[in-house]
């Protein structure tokens, strides 16, 4: 296998083909297959985000994928030039549409005009709604799977307020879902707020969660977005108040994708292959029969399944006969599964397993009465080995950009002091070729502005994806 330090792009292509997440042949640029492995993998993030935001008043939906050319104009009046990015459906059969229509990019266009139907006085707000669905983007540049693509697994949350003050609320609560569904991925990140002009077009603010890949570019795995009446003034989104008037709602959204895949192939992955967050490894044990003269391994190994199909864990046994052990272990490291357990003749005559985690260190033993509760420490050990890992890997990738020089020669993201001026952006762009992602929302602390001087505060440069 590529090594991954060395040529991160080539081990990320090749790890994708040979562990089966999808299959890159299809015969349209950017549109790949899903396979069963990374299908299932997918199902599993989409689950825990929709477990986060059920838990806090979501509904889930499920709109249509064509949007008319008139829907979208009303959005268009904000998203100028987004129509060259859109796949337009000009025919029905042989026939001209009469309507030109769309494949959705996104759905504001397609929701908007139904929450004007739908919201009618104060006692329908929030309405809180998301939907997890394909979106299509003629997309340019050179495509990578999982990240730039043509049709993309899209997770959307759209909301409605009474007022900018209680989309203000909706905003924070995105933030807290996303640091809990961030956290089960073991993925770290930081928040950037995008400068005006790379903002999403028609928002007020919008709020971006940035990581670092491994080779220092980062990878912008989520956004939440800030609309206030933007869009509920061009769709006429009004309510009724208690007092009798009339107002438009204030709206947001937050927006998640397969990059999220993308982030825990690249920064979680090793020389060896995947390795899975246990939370969602399409399997989360695997158990491997070692034959042994007069020991019924293969026997033993579904008694240990049971034990652990009973506690909830996702376990299969690999009791393909014509394949050494050792090839089983390498394919399955290869493939990310958190943990196997091995059982030998040993094993069988102690009534134990052996667990091996995949992040390494030394073999456990434990009895097989114990070995849901040993499964669950030990995936939970993964987790944290991960998470450390994730956050160490980050931590060195984000580094002190005190010097245009340094910014310059350096593959990484750099934090720096920028005083929010378009122009100093551009100026540091031109001088260094990296992009000025925003500025660190969480981060107070004030200094001179690398390029002018004037005050500034610290901000994130890099070459993102
Ligand atoms: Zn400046």
């Amino acid at each position: 296998m590529e090594n991954k330090k060395s040529d991160f792009s080539s081990w990320y292509n090749e790890i994708i083909d040979i562990s089966g997440l999808s299959d890159k042949r299809y015969p349209i640029k950017g549109m790949n297959v899903w396979l069963p492995y990374g299908l299932k993998a997918m199902k599993s993030i989409d689950n825990i985000i929709r477990e986060h935001v059920d838990n806090s008043g979501f509904q889930e939906v499920q709109f249509p994928v064509l949007i008319t050319r008139d829907q979208l104009s009303i959005e268009f009046e904000h998203v100028k030039g987004f129509e060259n990015e859109v796949y337009w459906v000009t025919r029905g059969g042989m026939e001209p549409l009469d309507v030109e229509m769309a494949l959705r990019p996104t759905s504001e266009a397609a929701m908007y005009g139904m929450f004007q139907l739908w919201v009618r006085a104060h006692t329908d707000l929030p309405l809180k709604i998301y939907q997890i669905v394909s979106v299509y983007r003629y997309e340019t540049k050179h495509t990578r799977t999982f990240i730039r693509i043509r049709e993309i697994h899209f997770f959307e949350a759209h909301t409605a307020h009474t007022d900018y003050a209680s989309a203000e609320r909706q905003m924070e609560e995105y933030r807290r879902i996303w640091n809990e569904i961030s956290s089960e991925l073991c993925l770290p990140f930081i928040v950037d707020q995008r400068p005006d002009w790379d903002k999403f077009p028609g928002a007020m603010y919008t709020l971006a969660f940035d990581t670092a890949m491994p080779g220092g570019r980062s990878l912008q795995i989520g956004t939440i977005h800030q609309y206030g009446e933007n869009f509920s003034k061009n769709y006429g989104i009004e309510y009724l108040k208690e007092d009798g008037t009339h107002s438009f709602v204030s709206q947001t959204t937050f927006g998640l994708s397969e990059r999220l895949l993308a982030a825990i192939i690249g920064i979680h992955g090793d020389d060896t292959g995947l390795i899975f967050p246990p939370s969602i490894a399409p399997v989360q044990v695997i158990i491997v029969p070692i034959p042994s003269e007069g020991a019924d391994t293969d026997g033993y190994a579904v008694r240990v399944k049971e034990y652990l199909s009973a506690a909830g864990f996702r376990a299969q046994i690999d009791s393909r006969d014509n394949y050494t052990p050792g090839f089983k272990f390498n394919e399955w490291e290869m493939k990310g599964v958190p943990l196997r357990i091995e059982v030998g003749g040993r094993e069988v005559h102690d009534s134990t397993v052996t667990l091996r985690l995949r992040t390494g260190g030394s073999r456990i033993k434990c009895n097989l009465t114990d070995v849901a509760s040993e499964v669950s420490k030990a995936l939970s050990s993964v987790k944290e080995i991960l998470r450390k890992r994730a956050s160490d890997h980050f931590e060195k990738s984000m580094v002190d950009g005190d010097t245009i020089e340094k910014i310059k020669n350096g593959e990484s993201m750099f934090r720096f002091y920028w005083c929010g001026s378009r122009e100093c952006s551009d100026h540091l762009e031109a001088d260094t070729g990296k992009t000025v992602l925003g500025m660190q929302r969480e981060m107070n602390s004030t200094g001179r502005c690398i390029i002018c001087g004037k005050e500034g505060k610290l901000a994130t440069a890099s070459t993102p994806y």
